[in-house]
């Protein structure tokens, strides 16, 4: 299939777009590289372009044919978004209402969206299934559950086909070593870990210990990037016009910040500096999927189900490439 994948310059999305250029489709990123990395793809498939520029947007997906699209530009920083509402609503809920546009007036029928356990409420049972409420706390969240209520608005009149996927806690690289996670600013706990062990900082600080756990930390659950793109290409390729899916894809694994700590001392072979400082704002205690459905209806399973070998591809990444993709 010919798939547009906006943002497809970004941790994920050039993930997806790697792994579905190695399984017989033919995948183009559209991304404005506000946080994407131009070298995370290969140039012929990087168009340059703005998620709120409707007229790029729909003479793309007419002139490059484009048989579905699978939208991951959005900003994504819990913590950012708390501080800045304002530019997630911008981003995140206009962006994929003029994606949806866009889509109507080139009568592209297909859309896989990124959406996130953020939309969950944090009160609900663990693991969460993908009827478990949802009571999004920050604005990430909020933005995101408002992108799928467009989405199955204009999907209903509409009859376009479209799977949602809630992602929980994206880790890992590409297991060559070759590409991997780099944002402009880090917040993300395996890549700000594994700059502690490189020294590119002081230490890693883990929010809190005094959380309702079983050693007073955070619980969430990671999966690797590649576990992801495959669940994306399964979902695209049962998915017609008319249909709706909703999917959580996840290990269904929790695993505790100092537990993630723990394996990537294991895996980089020494301690690693770190402190305990205060929670930080709109953490949920514990946050850990149920796959079930997803393995059920789509067959998926994951690759890598631990955190060690999530954490393995992590560091062959930083430490292959301390700088990133910045020396490009
Ligand atoms: N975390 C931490 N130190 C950091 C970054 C994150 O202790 O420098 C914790 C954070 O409080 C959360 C978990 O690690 O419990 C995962 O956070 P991350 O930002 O990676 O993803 P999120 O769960 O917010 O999507």
């Amino acid at each position: 299939m010919r798939i547009l994948l906006t943002g497809g310059a970004g941790y994920v999305g050039s993930a997806c777009l790697r792994w579905l250029l190695r399984h017989g489709h033919d995948p183009l990123a559209y991304d404005d590289l506000s946080e994407g990395n131009a070298a995370a793809v290969p140039a012929e498939r990087l168009l340059r372009g703005d998620i709120l520029d409707g007229k790029t947007l729909a003479a793309t997906l007419r002139e490059r044919r484009i048989d579905a699209v699978m939208h991951f530009a959005a900003l994504a920083s819990v913590p950012k978004s708390i501080d800045q509402p304002e530019a997630y609503w911008r981003t995140n809920v206009l962006g994929t209402k003029c994606l949806l546009d866009a889509m109507l007036a080139s009568n592209v029928k297909i859309l896989l969206f990124s959406s996130t356990a953020a939309t969950y409420s944090f009160d609900a049972p663990m693991p969460l299934a993908e009827d478990s409420p949802q009571v999004p706390q920050v604005p990430y969240g909020t933005t995101k559950l408002a992108a799928e209520h467009i989405i199955r608005d204009y999907a209903r009149a509409h009859g376009l086909g479209y799977a949602i996927l809630r992602y929980f806690n994206a880790a890992g690289a590409d297991p060559d070593g070759g590409f991997g996670e780099h944002r402009r600013e880090e917040t993300h706990l395996v890549p700000l870990i594994l700059y502690a062990a490189l020294g590119k900082r002081r230490k890693v600080f883990i929010y809190g210990t005094d959380w309702p756990t079983r050693d007073g930390s955070c619980v969430r659950d990671y999966v690797h990037t590649d576990d992801l793109a495959l669940a994306h290409q399964l979902a695209v390729e049962g998915l017609r016009p008319g249909m709706g899916r909703i999917f959580n894809v996840g290990s269904g694994t929790g695993t505790t910040v100092l537990e993630a700590l723990r394996a990537c001392e294991r895996v980089v072979g020494r301690p690693i500096p770190q402190e305990i400082v205060a929670r930080r704002p709109g953490d949920p205690a514990v946050l850990v999927a149920s796959p079930a459905k997803l393995e059920r209806e789509l067959g998926w399973q994951p690759r890598f189900p631990r955190i060690d070998e999530i954490v393995e591809t992590a560091w062959r990444w930083h430490h292959g490439h301390p700088d990133g993709y910045a020396r490009r």
